[in-house]
């Protein structure tokens, strides 16, 4: 396989890195996301030069990824300052003068562990990331399952817990599901991150919500496997909460062993490296 760079541009930080596989990355490059200008071109002095022969990108959204589409590419409407109407593929394809591949971080993230990680192997799962944002990627039939746009699965809906008062702080919604469970959402009702206890309020909150869009995950896509990955599900003993909340949720119907396995509702198999692996298989699939 050739050799490939791949670029996970995300929220707050970006890395660039080169490679073929997971094993052989190169360590990652990381660089503030901040203007588009400045980061883009980061990223350009990154890789240029390199002996690579296309480039992956795994971006935060949303993105227009229609191909017949006059905008395909871009980065679409963004709370992000500067970064709406970003044409991220065409500047880094300009510029490198390779082939280039782009799709979500979240879509990214599930074709890397599709091809390397928890899902290798599987032709329909789903990959859900909890952390500054919600996110959701699904793979369905063996391809990225989108059409007019790529799946917002953060911004589903979810019913508040009894207890919890808190607004949501989505700009859009207040309280869907990344409104009400994202790290920062999180952090505004329990403080810092680093500060909770494994067996906190702040799980179980997060927990809680997850739990109502898994259902509804499994009810409309029935996928083989989802994987949850992201900060918060960093917590210990997350997975197994959420899979008792998500055995819970289901109420046995239809009654399927598989949706409450072990093995149904995982950890990214690639840990932290499941978006730059998503950018190697963009990269391979520009190069055609
Ligand atoms: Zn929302």
């Amino acid at each position: 396989m050739a050799p490939f760079g791949t670029v996970e541009l995300g929220g707050t930080k970006t890395l660039v890195a080169t490679g073929t596989t997971p094993d052989d990355l190169t360590s990652p490059r990381r660089i503030p996301t901040e203007d588009p200008e400045t980061t883009l071109g980061l990223v350009v002095e990154q890789l240029a030069g390199e002996a690579i022969e296309a480039v992956g990108v795994a971006s935060f959204g949303p993105i227009e990824l229609r191909p017949d589409h006059p905008g395909y590419g871009s980065i679409t409407r963004t709370p992000k300052p500067g970064w709406s109407g970003t044409p991220v593929l065409r500047e880094l394809t300009d510029a490198l003068g390779l082939p280039v591949g782009l799709d979500t971080d979240v879509n990214g993230s599930a074709l890397g562990e599709g091809r390397w990680g928890a899902a290798e192997g599987l032709s329909d799962f789903v990959y859900l990331t909890v952390g500054t944002g919600i996110g959701g990627g699904a793979i369905a039939g063996g391809s990225v399952l989108g059409g007019v746009s790529h799946p917002e699965m953060g911004h589903t809906v979810v019913e508040p817990h009894p207890d919890d008062r808190y607004p949501g702080r989505c700009p859009y919604h207040g309280g869907c599901l990344e409104g009400m469970a994202s790290g920062p959402a999180l952090e505004d009702r329990f403080g810092p991150v680093g500060e909770w206890a494994g067996e906190s309020e702040a799980m179980a909150l997060a927990v809680h919500y997850l739990a109502q869009v898994l259902r509804n995950i499994v009810y409309t896509m029935a996928p083989q496997r989802v994987i949850v990955g992201g900060g918060v599900s960093s917590m210990t003993g997350f997975h197994e909460h959420l899979r008792a909340a998500l055995a819970s949720q289901l109420q046995g119907y239809p009654g399927l062993l598989e949706f409450t396995a072990a093995d149904y509702l995982v950890a990214p198999g690639l840990g932290d490296r499941s978006g730059l692996a998503g950018g190697l298989v963009l990269a391979a699939r520009a190069l055609g």
